[in-house]
């Protein structure tokens, strides 16, 4: 049934995108998960040929779970709408500014296929109904409509808070470098900005054991130091990584103990392979982040 369902006219399947095009005239913001294909976001649709039931996300989705009720569906009017978005989309509409890779695994793994700013089209045959996960790449920043904050897009996940702001020491001598925060043991780390990698250390639980991941990017001659979680085995000085990337898991790697786990975040001027000295240190070396993080389209939240 459903088959048949995927099959349109091209003639009708034009008409159908033209008129998508001038209802999306008005300056509408990208709302997510509402089931229509708003200003920058990217758009599954169940058809060929932008038709059918559209899925719309604001960010990288790294496993849309298989099964109802929790997956992520389609949501909007038309076929397929209420089925799991996991192999079964057949088109795209990325309406985000960066390009949006789709994946054939789930984690960003496997066969993908690339989608510009503003582009649209089908699926290839590899991809068609193989759908497992999507990532935004590159490093064109949301506009503020679309800010996500930190704790959320560290982990990809909800759950995230930021237990130590910048500068922000309570009872510990020095001063704070970077923000940090936490979600649990175990939790994926996510690249907050792309960039090479420049260092990694992949220490071991306890304290005398920090771990470090620092990542350079130089349009913007910035590094991001990731500390205390667990670096992913693969990782590799002169790597690329994008915005959205998993990079570790969540770990107490240079902190005595396991309740204390989280991930240390800290933006530095220039090219740095290590972190400034927080603890017991009073010059503070960093400038303050938060304008930074807002123009990367992150909420200090
Ligand atoms: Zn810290």
């Amino acid at each position: 049934m459903r088959t048949l369902n995927k099959f349109l006219s091209a003639a009708t399947a034009a008409a159908a995108i033209g008129g998508a095009v001038v209802a999306s005239s008005s300056p509408a913001m990208a709302a997510g998960r509402n089931g229509v294909c708003d200003p920058g976001e990217f758009c599954y649709y169940f058809n060929s040929n932008n038709q059918g039931s559209v899925s719309d996300f604001t960010g990288s989705v790294a496993d849309y779970g298989a099964k109802q009720p929790s997956c992520y569906e389609f949501k909007g009017a038309g076929n397929g709408r209420g089925v799991c978005v996991k192999n079964n989309a057949a088109s795209v509409w990325n309406r985000s500014g960066s390009t949006v890779r789709v994946y054939y695994n789930s984690r960003y793994g496997g066969r993908y296929q690339d989608f510009g700013p503003g582009a649209r089209g089908n699926l290839n045959s590899a991809l068609k109904n193989q759908n497992a996960s999507h990532q935004y790449l590159g490093s064109t920043p949301p506009p503020p409509s679309q800010h996500t904050n930190m704790s959320w897009a560290l982990y990809l996940a909800n759950g995230g808070r930021i237990t130590c702001g910048f500068d922000g020491y309570h009872g510990t001598p020095g001063r704070h470098e970077g923000i940090d925060i936490a979600r649990g043991i175990g939790s994926d780390v996510h690249a907050l900005v792309a960039g090479q990698i420049i260092n990694v250390v992949w220490g071991r639980t306890g304290g005398s054991g920090l771990s470090t991941i620092a990542v350079y990017n130089s349009s913007l001659n910035k590094t991001i130091i990731y500390l205390h979680s667990a670096p992913l085995g693969s990782l590799r000085i002169g790597q690329w990584v994008n915005r959205g990337q998993l990079i570790a898991s969540e770990s107490y790697r240079g902190i005595s103990s396991a309740s204390g786990a989280h991930t240390h975040v800290e933006m530095r001027l220039g090219r740095k392979t290590l972190a400034a000295k927080s603890v017991n240190d009073w010059n503070l070396e960093n400038p303050n982040p938060t304008s930074f993080w807002i123009s990367q389209g992150y909420n200090v939240r």
